[in-house]
C-alpha cells in the first residue's frame, strides 16, 4: 500500500467523497472512491442484462453463484483512477463516470455490494489499487474502508452528518437548474432513495458508530472547508 494510508467511512451524502478528494489534493495523496468502483459493477450487471435482454435478477444469481474472487475479475473489466484532480471509471473501453451516478445505478448497487464474493473482490482491488498508487499517501473512501478493507491505516475517520443535513446537501445538488416542482418531487424521491440505500447497507457493513481507534467526525455544523480542516488537522496530528 502506498505509505500513509488514511481511510474514511460513512453513509451515503455524508461529504466524504468530496472532502477525501479535496483533502487528497492538498496533501498531494492519491484518491480512491470505493463506492465508484462498486457502482461500476452494478453498471456492468445492468448493461450485461439489457444486452442479453434478461432480468438484472438472474444476473445478480449468476453473480452469488460463483465461487471467488478471481472468477468475478475474469468477468469484470475495469479501471479506476486514483488521482484526485483526474477521477475516471471505465469499464472495458466504456468511460462510466458520469453512467454510475444515475438512479437506476443507485437503487440497484446494494443488492450487488451485499454479494459476498464482491466484498471479497473489492476488498483485494482496493487494497491493489492503493499499493499501486505512486503518491506518498492516499485517502481510501467507502463504507467498510476502517473496519474491513484497511483496519490498519495510519488514519482512520467516521464522516456523518445528521440525516436531514445530508439529504440537504445530496438535494441541493440535484436541484441545480430544476423548476420548483420538480424540485419538490425530485427531493421526496432522493430521500427515499438514501434512506432505502443506507438502510440497504447497514444489513452488510455498520458505518454509522465507529469501530474502536476510528474517529468520528460529524460534520452536521460544519461547511466544507471547515470539514476539510478538521481532517487534515486529524491526519496531522497522525503524521
Ligand atoms: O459511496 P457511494 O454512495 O457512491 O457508494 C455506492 C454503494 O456502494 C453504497 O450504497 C454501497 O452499497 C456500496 N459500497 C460498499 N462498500 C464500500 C463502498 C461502497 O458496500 N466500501
Amino acid at each position: 500500500m502506498s505509505t500513509f494510508v488514511v481511510a474514511v467511512d460513512g453513509p451515503a451524502g455524508s461529504g466524504k467523497s468530496s472532502v477525501s478528494k479535496q483533502v487528497a489534493r492538498e496533501l498531494g495523496f492519491g484518491y480512491l472512491d470505493t463506492g465508484a468502483a462498486y457502482r461500476a459493477l452494478a453498471w456492468q450487471v445492468l448493461a450485461q442484462a439489457s444486452k442479453a435482454d434478461g432480468s438484472s435478477e438472474a444476473a445478480l444469481e449468476a453473480m452469488r453463484d460463483l465461487n471467488s474472487p478471481t472468477e468475478l475479475a475474469a468477468h469484470f473489466d475495469y479501471a479506476i483512477s486514483t488521482d484526485p484532480d483526474n477521477f475516471w471509471v471505465k469499464v472495458g473501453e466504456t468511460d462510466v463516470t458520469e453512467a454510475i451516478r444515475s438512479n437506476e445505478v443507485a437503487e440497484f448497487v446494494s443488492q450487488v455490494a451485499r454479494i459476498q464474493v464482491v466484498r471479497d473482490f473489492m476488498k483485494a482491488l482496493t487494497r491493489q489499487l492503493a499499493a499501486d498508487c505512486q503518491k506518498p499517501g492516499i485517502i481510501i473512501e467507502g463504507r467498510d474502508i476502517t473496519t474491513v478493507v484497511a483496519p490498519d491505516a495510519q488514519k482512520r475517520l467516521l464522516v456523518t452528518a445528521s440525516e436531514t443535513v445530508r439529504l440537504e446537501r445530496r438535494g441541493a445538488e440535484l436541484a441545480k437548474g430544476q423548476n420548483p416542482s420538480s424540485d419538490a418531487m425530485a427531493a421526496e424521491k432522493l430521500k427515499r432513495q438514501i434512506s432505502q440505500r443506507d438502510a440497504s447497507d447497514a444489513k452488510v457493513v455498520d458505518f454509522m458508530t465507529p469501530a474502536p481507534g476510528v474517529t468520528l467526525v460529524d460534520t452536521t455544523e460544519l461547511d466544507f472547508n471547515q470539514t476539510v480542516r478538521t481532517v487534515l488537522d486529524l491526519i496531522n496530528q497522525a503524521s
